[in-house]
């Protein structure tokens, strides 16, 4: 079995009175696929931004590549890692959001340079060649020079993969990829995640995809009311779950 690549630790996390995590366990070895899934509010969104200490959590720990994320420990304590440190293990940490987050003012070649050079040091012309590649990779390599403003939702997307890729993270986390895209759309950001699943890279996406679940997923989590209901491969979560709240929302979504 190959290592264990995310680890989430019996995470909580309250907004105020609220707990939205409620003590989340959760496994990714390197290279597999998880896909999250669960109704609205779940906590999904919040799961993943405590993954990349966006937010931080009231207890537990998650640790990426062995490499506890926020924090550092000490005897039994954790101390937290000053801003610059944690803005460090975020490089290593891939964030794909539902609305693309590109930077307007930048062409698809500078979104995909400006990192790597600012962050990683790499040089203009080394980010630049990695950047042509991972554009062909995502079937944009004719896009290089045009502005965000002047693509397609599903073609801003996979520029946003393709910059997330350009870290070369450990993990690559989605949060709802496809949600803002028009139908027809869809299917070519979806293409490009599965293309990814099957060369290795390690990713947690979560979606509302069951199609793309059942297909690409190599664990499935069902998470409902800040907790992890049910997980498996998606032959048993998805065709056999065994509690009650999956077997609901599955009925709502197929
Ligand atoms: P999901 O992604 O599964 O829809 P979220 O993680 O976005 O769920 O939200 C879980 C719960 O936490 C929701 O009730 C939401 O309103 C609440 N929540 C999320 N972020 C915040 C925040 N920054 N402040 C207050 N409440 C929040
Ligand atoms: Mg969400």
């Amino acid at each position: 079995m190959s290592k264990v690549m995310v680890d989430v630790h019996g995470v909580r996390k309250s907004f105020g009175p609220v707990e939205v995590l409620r003590g989340v366990d959760l496994q990714v070895r390197a290279g597999e696929v998880t896909v999250v899934l669960g109704p609205s509010g779940s906590g999904k969104s919040t799961l993943l931004r405590t993954i990349n200490h966006l937010e931080k959590v009231n207890s537990g720990w998650v640790s990426i590549d062995g490499e506890l994320i926020g924090y550092r420990r000490s005897g039994d304590k954790l101390y937290e890692l000053r801003e610059r440190d944690v803005l460090k293990q975020r490089t290593h940490i891939g964030f794909v959001f539902q609305n693309f987050n590109l930077f307007p003012h930048l062409t698809v070649l500078e979104n995909l340079v400006e990192a790597p050079v600012s962050a990683l040091r790499r040089s203009r012309k080394e980010a630049e060649e990695t950047a042509h590649r991972l554009l062909d990779r995502v079937g944009l390599a004719d896009r290089a020079g045009a502005y965000p403003r002047q693509l397609s939702g599903g073609q801003q997307q996979r520029v946003a993969i393709a910059r997330a890729l350009a870290l070369e993270p450990k993990v690559l986390l989605f949060d709802e990829p496809t949600s803002a895209l028009d139908p027809e759309l869809v299917g070519e950001v979806l293409d490009v995640i599965r293309d990814l699943g099957r060369t290795g890279t390690t990713m947690i996406v979560v979606t509302h995809e069951i199609g793309f679940a059942r297909e690409v997923a190599d664990t499935v989590v069902f998470m409902d009311d800040g907790l992890v209901v049910e997980q498996g491969p998606p032959s048993e979560v998805l065709d056999r779950p065994q509690h009650e709240r999956t077997r609901t929302f599955l009925s709502k979504v197929l």
